[in-house]
């Protein structure tokens, strides 16, 4: 039997090329699309399993894919391939409230699980800015973090089990439901950040916290300059405060959410610094604000007032889809230690001097994430070859200040350079031997990470 009528004995399979098109890139501009040959709608696990069989024994690329929020072209089809979307398998399946967990389909979006636990008191923390469309499924190939990330971990830190697919055919169970464990490797952690290239993940079971009690305090600090603001996030970081989010979005992000959404941000100032604190008293709220004034903030103010906090935040979340409408925008991701964000973000104004492109910036501050966007004119070749210079001395000068080239998107198709220069030839090889021994016939979202 042919591959394509096999394929539909299995699963609902749609080759209508319009439709192919429409799943076949996720939101990274620039990154490589390929031409796919079907996507295919799974609707429980088996058929997934029965999926990777094919595509193992055809040899066809399988491409799984959430919601295509990706910003590192991860989910991009490659020539020829099958794309797996995984977002119909959508189901809550259980909220265990006493064991402060639950279980989930990867199609599940991240805010409709956040929603279905609190309704049991209980808190999934991960929040990517994308979180009103990402997947769990994405989030957790791709380790998202996200806004309140500095406080309470990153994805990793909720995935206790999964459900998976590897490249071998095999359906497997990773990981526990119990608090701790450690019987065996780590291959739950393995699968997390794989980014479809060791295995697809069909169910996740993730760890929950109390919903938090506190109502939060939010501080902002305007600062004319990046520099600036980058020396308060080192001191924060230095102090031992931790906020609960702090998060940098500069002039660009804040005149094109205005131009958008008319909210009058650009008028609070030039750079913002917005931090946010659940601890029940006053205290680490003052010693931020203290902290911005010293590194040169321009004004400062706290705040109980809800209303206001959320519009903040808001138009943080909103920052990258706001500079997208101008244009295109190569998404960074670099992630440096906390001390030296400011020479970080130096070293960013000077490469959009010396490129002669314009680099706005929002950045998770307190991870020390920072999302440098380079954008272009749209149809200007001269300019977006500078600019794809500009991407790459960037992730060098990350990794020169002991950072790393991707902080939460992950490495897809843009940062493959970057990776490789990051990890060296040793470590290299331990993760082709990882992709022999998960995905023997190379037929897992290849030319991927590695
Ligand atoms: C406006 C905006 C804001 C964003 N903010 C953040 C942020 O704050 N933090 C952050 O970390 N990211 C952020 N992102 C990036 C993106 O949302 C995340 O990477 C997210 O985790 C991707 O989820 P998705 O469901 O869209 O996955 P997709 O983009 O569809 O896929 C991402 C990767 O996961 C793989 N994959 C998807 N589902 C599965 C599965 N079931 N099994 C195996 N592999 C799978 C794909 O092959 C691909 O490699 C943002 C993106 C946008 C557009």
């Amino acid at each position: 039997m042919g591959f394509l009528k096999a394929l539909r004995a299995v699963v609902p399979t749609e080759t209508d090329g319009d439709v192919v098109a429409a799943y076949s890139a996720d939101q990274a501009a620039w990154a490589p699309v390929g031409e796919a040959l079907a996507v295919v709608r799974p609707a429980d696990a088996e058929q997934v399993r029965q999926v990777v069989a094919l595509c193992v024994e055809h040899r066809v690329p399988l491409v799984p894919r959430g919601a295509g929020t990706g910003l590192s072209g991860g989910a991009n089809a490659v020539d020829g391939c099958v794309v797996l979307d995984m977002s119909g398998m959508d189901r809550v399946l259980a909220v265990d409230a006493d064991e402060q967990l639950a279980v989930v389909q990867p199609g599940v979006v991240n805010d409709d699980l956040r929603r279905a636990v609190a309704e049991h008191g209980l808190w999934y923390p991960p929040d990517p800015a994308s979180s009103p469309w990402s997947t769990i499924g994405g989030n957790v190939a791709t380790n998202a973090g996200g806004i309140c990330c500095v406080k309470y971990g990153v994805t990793r830190d909720y995935v206790l089990g999964l459900q998976a697919v590897t490249g071998t055919g095999e359906l497997v169970r990773v990981g526990r439901r119990t608090r701790k464990g450690v019987a065996g490797y780590d291959l739950t952690g393995l699968l997390v950040g794989s980014e479809g290239t060791l295995g697809v993940i069909t169910e996740v079971t993730v760890r929950l916290l109390p919903l938090p009690a506190a109502a939060p305090r939010t501080i902002v600090g305007a600062f004319d300059e990046l520099v600036d603001a980058g020396r308060a996030v080192a001191a924060i970081a230095a102090s031992g405060v931790t906020p609960a989010a702090l998060e940098l979005v500069d002039r660009y992000c804040l005149r094109a959410v205005d131009d958008w959404k008319n909210m009058g941000l650009a008028d609070l100032g030039d750079v913002l610094l917005l931090a946010r604190v659940d601890t029940v008293d006053d205290q680490d709220a003052a010693r931020i604000q203290e902290f911005f004034d010293a590194a040169g903030a321009g004004w400062s103010t706290r705040s109980t007032d809800d209303a206001e906090a959320e519009a903040l935040f808001a138009a943080r979340r909103l920052a990258y889809p706001a500079l997208e409408r101008l244009g295109p925008a190569l998404t960074e991701d670099v992630c440096v230690p906390r001390g030296a964000v400011p020479e970080m973000l130096g070293r960013i104004e000077r490469t959009a001097a010396a490129h002669g492109v314009r680099i706005a910036n929002i950045a998770h501050a307190g991870d020390g994430n920072l999302h440098p966007l380079i954008t272009v004119p749209a149809g200007d070749e001269a300019a977006r070859e500078r600019a794809e210079r500009a991407f790459e001395e960037i992730l060098d000068d990350a990794i020169a200040l002991g950072g790393t080239v991707t902080g939460e998107h992950g490495v897809g198709l843009l940062k493959r350079r970057g990776m490789r220069a990051e990890l060296g030839p040793e470590v290299l090889a331990l993760h082709r031997a990882v992709k022999r021994a998960l995905d023997p016939a190379g037929v897992l979202n290849p030319g991927k990470v590695i």
